[in-house]
């Protein structure tokens, strides 16, 4: 059941990877609740705390503060993102302006978004719209327009990372932030042993038991392993024009969580 990513052509792989969350859509939530024991939560949480999204109350205004913040969350498909970015934004900041839009190649995924949009009060707000879009090319997003451009558990998925670097970086204002968060390498052995055994072993399992799908939750555990490290993936947002923001030199330029299990990179558009 090794699906041998890696030696398809683009185009194939892309089509795989959709074929891959079309199926997981409706079972999205109660499978990622269970593969991360509902960490993902927590770290969607401090994700969304530490980007601090919503305009600042500064003491000082000045004439250039801006009015409110337009936020790209890229492979946003089922909004778990996006509602936590306006919901701190609102309950916060008090802000009561900023919107988000949802970005996302799978129509499945944002079909599902869309629903659960519905058990919010942003269900038809101006605040929230959806966009069917590769991240790859964001062709219909003007340049410089986009103040925080966010992507969780989304850019291992792209073909082309490097590609979607550079449109991130595209989109974004000067001093706009790229914010990403993603599995990746845990350092320490003995936890490294646990959490391999945990992530070969027991979640294709509980994808064929739950979702009756062995092979997509195989595919989902080998593109975390296939995923560049911490220092890597830092190497390629510094490629793309990123300057690393301070404050998270100590690991190198990057935030981790759980070990490694997760990390949080983030770069400033110059
Ligand atoms: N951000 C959401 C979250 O954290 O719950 C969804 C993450 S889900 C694991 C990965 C998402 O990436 C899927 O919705 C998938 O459709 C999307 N995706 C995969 N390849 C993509 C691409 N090239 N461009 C945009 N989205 C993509």
């Amino acid at each position: 059941t090794h699906f041998g990513f890696e030696s398809v052509p683009a185009a194939e792989k892309q089509s795989r990877v959709g074929a891959v969350f079309s199926s997981v859509a409706s079972s999205y939530d109660t499978m990622n609740d269970l593969m991360s024991l509902y960490t993902h939560r927590l770290w969607k949480d401090h994700f969304v705390r530490s980007l601090n999204p919503g305009i600042h109350t500064s003491l000082f205004p000045s004439p250039n503060q801006p009015t409110s913040q337009t936020i790209l969350d890229i492979a946003g498909g089922t909004g778990d993102i996006a509602f936590r970015l306006l919901s701190h934004a609102t309950t916060v900041n008090n802000d009561h302006s900023s919107r988000v839009i949802v970005s996302d190649i799978n129509p499945a995924m944002l079909a599902e978004g869309k629903k659960r949009s519905l058990q919010t009060e942003w269900a038809s707000s101006e605040r929230l719209s959806w966009v069917e879009a590769n991240a790859e090319d964001l062709h219909m997003i003007d340049s410089n327009s986009i103040d925080l451009y966010t992507v969780a558990f989304g850019i291992r998925n792209f073909t082309d990372k490097m590609a979607a670097l550079r449109e991130a970086y595209r989109v974004l204002k000067p001093g706009g932030v790229f914010a990403c968060l993603e599995f990746s390498k845990v350092h320490n052995p003995i936890l490294n042993g646990a959490y391999k055994r945990w992530s070969f072993g027991a979640i294709p399992l509980i994808g064929q038991l739950v979702a009756g799908d062995r092979e997509s939750y195989q595919y989902l555990v080998e593109s975390i392993e296939r995923f560049p490290s911490q220092r890597e993936f830092a190497g390629m947002v510094e490629e793309a024009g990123f300057l690393l923001p301070g404050g998270m030199e100590e690991e190198g330029g990057w935030e981790d969580l759980m070990g490694g299990i997760a990390a949080v990179h983030r770069g400033i558009k110059p």
